[in-house]
């Protein structure tokens, strides 16, 4: 890896990428996108805020939450269906009208 090539990184408060060189590593540097103020971190180490070491945020994407919520509500309604607890159709079909006209 080249000593001397930019490098990016995710500002730690608003997560914008923002490039730096790696002579600017363990220096102060100022956020473009909120102005907040941090220390360079080194390239392919993971962003830890200030002093609060360990308490790097760690949130799952939206639609991974999403996936696994609707997987899981699927998985127990498999094994519902199949324990006979819960019945397979989940609504009753509508009841034919009482007026319908035979032939
Ligand atoms: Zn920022």
């Amino acid at each position: 890896m080249d000593a001397g090539a930019p490098f990016k990184f995710p500002c730690p408060i608003c997560a914008q990428r923002i490039a730096a060189l790696p002579a600017d590593v363990g220096t102060t540097g100022g956020c473009p996108g909120c102005g907040s103020q941090f220390l360079v971190p080194n390239p392919g180490v993971p962003v830890v805020a200030g002093e609060k070491t360990g308490r790097a945020a760690k949130r799952l994407p939206l639609w991974k939450m999403v996936v696994g919520a609707v997987v899981a509500l699927g998985v127990i309604w498999v094994v519902g269906v199949a324990l006979g607890v819960i019945p397979f159709r989940l609504a009753a079909p509508p009841p034919v009208p009482a007026t319908a006209v035979e032939k």
